[in-house]
């Protein structure tokens, strides 16, 4: 780090101990019609997209660009009916470099692009006050002459310039929706999420609040839909999505992970892995999904393909705000499913036992019951016993009470 004086941000850091618990995260969702939004609806020929990237692995930037549902393709070349086409400016993607690159950004931060714009912020926003101290930074972009040496600017500065003319501020991921791993207890960084580092009342011109898309790394489809959506919005051509307490596009978080999970069945009979590998459910080495607001079992993580449990891996809570502290230690029992998974063991193993006997039925036709057999060369399947029969004949009565068994 160099030792010349790093620009001092205008909006003062929060300290984390600062910071109104029950504001940030009280359970009714703000107020996010503003009135006094600066920006009308469109329709618009073009919006920019400005990346900024803070406390970051850039693992967000290559979930959005493996979307499919939109692709970031059809954002750019704005082909997807309604949406306005968007003109990214990415740090890595860009072909454009150096004072070409910057001169865009400069612009928006001054409030003097042609066209509306929004901010996408991936990672955490560190505290450059810290760094101020010495000369340096946390992260940067472009450069500018401090006392004859050129120096970074840091992403902080940028993202408080620019949010004061962004149609939108879309936080990308958890580390900028909440902080993340570079804001687990005892960081150096004093890193933030977005919305922890503007102000409270922070509203875009379009007189939204920060629109938070967590998840480390975040489903590149959840991005893309809700840019979309947002796009859609600000053409005039839809309505705002509807988005939770916390910012989430609440159509995407409002079921947990468990709920559309491949292995839930397991659960609910009460089988569960012992190692990784096993098939069943993971709860027991370490799987927090049955309170954990996410979709990827449902969507998958790239093209629809992968999704932790999907794969083998359980959950470890990479989406919720208690990320990663509250969740720790990781691939270790969660202590709730002391409760949850005895009770599922008690109950599944009589659930298991009667489903195995109407599977048997189930698994013969009617030529094999009349005839009483299985002409079956693979091997031998064996007749049911007269209780398993006795069984299955008041089964049945109870499954054709209100019907005609076929054939009767
Ligand atoms: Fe639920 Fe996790 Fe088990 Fe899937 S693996 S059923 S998410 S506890």
């Amino acid at each position: 780090m160099s030792v010349v004086d790093a620009p001092v941000l205008e909006t003062p850091i929060p300290e984390i101990d600062d910071v109104d618990i029950d504001e940030q995260n009280g359970s009714t969702p703000r107020e996010i019609t503003n009135p006094l939004a600066e920006l009308s609806l469109g329709p618009h020929k073009v919006v920019h997209a400005f990346w900024l990237a803070g406390m970051s692995c850039d693992g967000c930037s290559i979930a959005a660009v493996g979307a499919t549902q939109p692709p970031v393709e059809a954002l750019v070349n704005g082909t997807i009916p309604g949406v306005p086409k968007v003109v990214l400016h990415h740090p890595v993607l860009d072909v454009e470099a150096g004072e070409a690159f910057m001169h865009p950004y400069e612009l928006a931060a001054r409030g003097e692009l042609d066209a509306p714009f929004v901010i996408i912020f991936e990672g955490s926003v560190a505290d450059e006050t810290i760094t101020a101290q010495t000369g340096g930074y946390w992260s940067g972009l472009g450069a500018r002459e401090v006392d004859g040496e050129m120096q970074p600017i840091p992403t902080a500065e940028w993202l408080e310039r620019m949010s004061k003319h962004a149609a939108a501020v879309i936080a990308l991921g958890t580390c900028a929706t909440w902080g993340g791993i570079p804001a687990a207890a005892n960081n150096v960084t004093n890193s933030m999420g977005v919305m922890d580092f503007l102000p409270p009342d922070y509203r875009s011109t379009l007189g939204l609040p920060v629109v938070n898309i967590p998840g480390c790394a975040p489903v590149g489809d959840n991005f893309t839909e809700t840019v979309a959506a947002v796009l859609l919005f600000l053409q005039g051509l839809g309505p705002l999505p509807a988005f939770d307490e916390l910012g989430r596009p609440a159509w995407l978080f409002d079921e947990t992970v468990h709920r559309g999970c491949t292995r839930a069945g397991f659960y609910e009979e009460g089988t569960f892995a012992e190692e990784y590998g096993d098939k069943e459910c993971l709860v027991e080495i370490g799987c927090w999904g049955p309170v954990v607001q996410c979709n990827i079992n449902k969507r998958g993580a790239l093209n629809h393909v992968g999704g932790c449990m999907n794969i083998g891996a359980p959950c470890i809570g990479c989406t919720m705000p208690g990320f990663p502290d509250s969740f720790a230690p990781f691939y270790q029992t969660p202590p709730g499913t002391i409760v949850s998974s005895t009770a599922s063991k008690t109950h599944g193993s009589i659930i298991r036992a009667l489903r195995a006997n109407t599977q048997f039925f189930q698994n013969r036709t009617n030529r094999w019951e009349k005839q009483g057999h299985i002409p079956d060369g693979w091997g031998h399947v064996r007749e049911p016993n007269v209780v398993e029969k006795i069984g299955h004949y008041f089964y049945e009565k109870i499954q054709f009470m209100n019907s005609k068994k076929p054939g009767a």
